[in-house]
């Protein structure tokens, strides 16, 4: 190992804390790999429509991020890629890296021609599902690197072939094969972020069973320009135009049998998302049922606000059941635990806050680590967390951490 190899840090998750540590730590000298699970980099924030409590695009920020990124040469990043193992310790990592097939390399222009020619789709994951894609796609509009992915579904068959031949540019490349990486780094930086709660899995609010049950982050796409439905906020059942809209808080969190703690933004989520219907459906009613709401620090004025408005109806309820009526709209049952009365409400549209579970509770770091009960990871390791690998948090926090753990990171190999 080099002198220099052995100050290189590597940053594990391409999120607004991944990026973050990874431009600190570049911009104070450091040689910098970032390696990426997605197709692109941005992480979750990228599929948000807007910002609390601004209301900005985070497209606004993420591209001073990516142009940050673009023009420091200390940066070098892997998409498509995941840390398979880590040996070594703080100052000496060996870390192995598994980098699964685009087949599309840097000659690609992203002019779509491929997209064209294939008529194979995939649910779209960018937009949680909620619609198709070609086979041949372009991750979402302003992704970073802008190139194509073929899916490995159609690698192999007429369709990819059709891709290959439709290129001008020979960019498709079928043959790719993918690689293995050997890194040495002297520390690791875990940014890996997190997942939301699975609503499924909340028999009570029969999600599988009513295409009109969305969930938060569907609903960022829903309201997104570049979304399913440029930003028309509809039913997903039959498009219409939702009149009456009910946001459940807490569905899976600070419950024992799901997510025993609380995420932190669902609440502020929600009240965003209640201005996005405030905006684009005037006429809709909103109702929040909710536990007690939690915006904290700059984010109470934001509550109020919201709170002023005098659109949005707040009731005290945990929401205990769901059901799906054949017309489509939801019925709603609960307790007023203000006033202690047990209420039945018909909506058509559901949006249910579910949690941020942290992916290190989904997929464990290949290193010997420790995590809280919740399977965050706890501080003052080997491989350093950061962001919501360590706690629910919100961007601002997210890019606080991001720069301690280049702190951290630096320390460790300057040792
Ligand atoms: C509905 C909703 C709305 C929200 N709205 C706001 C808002 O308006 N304002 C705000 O401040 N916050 C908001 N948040 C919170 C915000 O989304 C998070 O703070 C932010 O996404 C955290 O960034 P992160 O980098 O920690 O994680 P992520 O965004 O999850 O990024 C992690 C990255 O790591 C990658 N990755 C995962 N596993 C691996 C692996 N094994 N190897 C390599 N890469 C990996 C992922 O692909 C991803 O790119 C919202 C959250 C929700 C649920």
């Amino acid at each position: 190992m080099t002198d220099e190899t052995k100050k290189a840090i590597l940053v594990v998750g391409g999120g607004m804390s991944g990026l973050s540590a990874a431009l600190e730590a570049a911009e104070a000298g450091y040689q910098v790999v970032l390696v990426e699970k997605n197709a692109y980099v941005g992480g979750r924030v990228a599929q948000l429509h807007q910002y609390f409590p601004k209301l900005c695009p985070p497209y606004c920020g993420l591209e001073i991020n990516f142009r940050r990124v673009k023009s420091n040469p200390r940066i070098t990043i892997h998409t498509l890629a995941e840390v398979t193992s880590i040996e070594g310790a703080p100052g000496d990592f060996t870390v192995k890296v598994k980098v699964s097939p685009r087949y599309v390399n840097d000659k690609c222009t992203a002019c779509g021609k491929c997209a064209d020619a294939v008529s194979a789709t995939i649910p779209n994951p960018f937009n949680y599902g909620l619609d198709q894609i070609k086979a041949a796609y372009l991750p979402h509009d302003l992704a970073m690197p802008l190139r194509y992915v073929i899916d490995p579904s159609i690698a192999g068959t007429d369709e990819g072939q059709k891709a290959a031949a439709a290129c001008p540019y020979g960019a498709v490349d079928l043959g790719d094969a993918g690689q293995e990486l050997s890194l040495n780094v002297g520390a690791v930086i875990w940014a890996a972020g997190w997942t939301p709660y699975d609503p499924s899995k909340i028999e009570y609010y029969n999600f599988d069973k009513s295409p009109n049950i969305v969930t938060n982050v569907q609903f960022e796409r829903l309201a997104a320009v570049n979304g399913p439905t440029s930003g028309a906020i509809q039913r997903p059942g039959d498009g219409a135009a939702p009149k009456k809209v009910a946001f459940i808080q807490c569905a899976g969190s600070r419950d024992e049998n799901h997510l025993p703690f609380c995420s932190s933004i669902c609440c502020l989520a929600s009240l965003k998302q209640s201005t996005y219907v405030m905006e684009k459906l005037p006429e809709a009613e909103i109702t929040i049922y909710f536990i007690d709401i939690r915006a904290m620090d700059r984010n109470e004025d934001f509550y109020t606000k919201v709170k002023a408005s005098n659109k949005v109806q707040f009731v005290k309820s945990k929401i205990a059941m769901i059901t799906p009526q054949a017309n489509g709209n939801l019925i709603l049952e609960g307790e007023n635990t203000a006033t202690g009365e047990r209420f039945k409400a018909e909506h058509d549209l559901v949006v249910l806050a579910t949690g941020m579970q942290p992916n290190t509770a989904l997929s464990q770091v290949p290193f010997d680590v420790t995590y809280d009960p919740y399977g965050f990871l706890t501080s003052g390791q080997a491989v350093i967390g950061v962001g919501t690998v360590r706690r629910p948090s919100e961007v601002v926090t997210c890019v606080q951490d991001g720069t301690s753990a280049a702190l951290k990171a630096i320390q460790a190999v300057g040792r």
